[in-house]
């Protein structure tokens, strides 16, 4: 590997902030390693830059964030064109990430939101962005066009490696270059430790050969852990189990329940069904599915926080009426 790229779609960049937060030791990590493009970020490279390069010019390319507009699928595919190793980097880009959870919503829903009802917005004639526009009748400016649905990258182009994090812990970052850089797996692996959160856990009751408790209650994560033990047990939704620990549990060291950013263990199948799946077996009590609805209503976007465009069903189906009773 000598020659990489990057490229940021419908994501936030922090991905490749984790780079940064390499911090000195970046000088090490890159080195012999050539940035030949990146875009929009680090470098504002053009996108007729791209185009010029020879096919597979670039060595890896990093792709960070998931799809939701046709640009951004137009870059990725001309991306994979002129790269050898294509890198699906950060849960955006691998899962759709937090942005995938307006598949939750139509484009009109997230539209009407973003463009005429939120507070900061001053939109009088609730105009939209268009995807045409003739600007003093002779000047054609152009949008592109924003989906339906946001999109992982593996669904519009092949995918030769995986790298959970939202974004990647700058650790993993600097063992995601070198094991390019010398041992490349399998293709189509999770570059990853191979560990669940709960591996990695101080919390975790296993090594201790003690059995994990039932959940007799339920809590939310405003309210303070009680001990030291595992935080499921103490009622809190913690997705350690599903999740890949390449962070070393950097929430559960601070307290905080795991929410599943570094991406569904390669095992897992569909995440939001696994975390169901644990948390299901651990109530024997009456009442505590109820507590949980009360909780947390809405406890699809929390278990798909990162994952719904990569889930089973990746997104909203159809819109439920309900019926009012006299
Ligand atoms: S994975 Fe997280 S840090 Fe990376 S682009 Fe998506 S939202 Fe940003
Ligand atoms: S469920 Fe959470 S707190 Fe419990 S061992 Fe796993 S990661 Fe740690
Ligand atoms: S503990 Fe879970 S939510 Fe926190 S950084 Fe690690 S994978 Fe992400």
């Amino acid at each position: 590997m000598n020659r990489i790229a990057f490229y940021l779609a419908s994501g936030c960049s922090g991905c490749e902030m984790s780079f940064l937060d390499l911090s000195e030791r970046l000088l090490d990590v890159m080195d012999g390693l050539e940035v030949v493009w990146a875009a929009p970020l680090l470098m504002d490279s053009k996108y007729h830059d791209l185009a010029e390069l020879e096919d597979r010019y670039i060595d890896v390319a990093f792709i960070e964030g998931g799809i939701k507009l046709d640009e951004q699928e137009e870059i990725v595919r001309l991306l994979r064109k002129k790269s050898k190793v294509l890198v699906a980097f950060g849960v955006c880009a691998t899962s759709g990430g937090i942005p995938g959870l307006s598949n939750f919503h139509s484009r009109e829903e997230v539209f009407e939101t973003v463009y005429r009802k939120s507070v900061t917005v001053d939109n009088p004639d609730g105009v939209y962005p268009q995807t045409t526009t003739l600007l003093n009748g002779k000047y054609e400016l152009t949008l592109p066009t924003f989906y339906e649905r946001v999109v992982p990258i593996d669904r519009i182009v092949e995918v030769d490696y995986y790298v959970g994090g939202c974004p990647p812990h700058y650790d993993h970052v600097a063992k995601v270059l070198e094991v390019l850089k010398k041992e490349p797996p399998e293709k189509g692996s999770w570059i990853t430790s191979g560990r669940a959160v709960c591996d990695v856990c101080p919390r975790n009751p296993v090594p201790k050969g003690e059995k994990i408790k039932m959940m007799d209650s339920v809590k939310r994560v405003l309210e303070i852990p009680s001990d030291d033990s595992c935080l499921l047990e103490q009622g809190f939704l913690c997705f350690g189990p599903a999740s890949q620990g390449d962070c070393r549990a950097a929430c559960i060291n601070v307290n905080m329940s795991c929410r599943g950013c570094g991406g569904p263990m390669p095992s897992a199948g569909d995440y939001g069904a696994k975390v169901i799946d644990f948390i299901s077996s651990l109530i024997e009590k009456d009442g505590v599915v109820d507590e949980i609805s009360r909780a947390y209503p809405s406890l699809a976007r929390l278990i798909y926080a990162y994952t719904l465009p990569s889930a089973l069903i990746p997104g909203r189906v159809r819109k439920y009426h309900v019926r009012e009773v006299d």
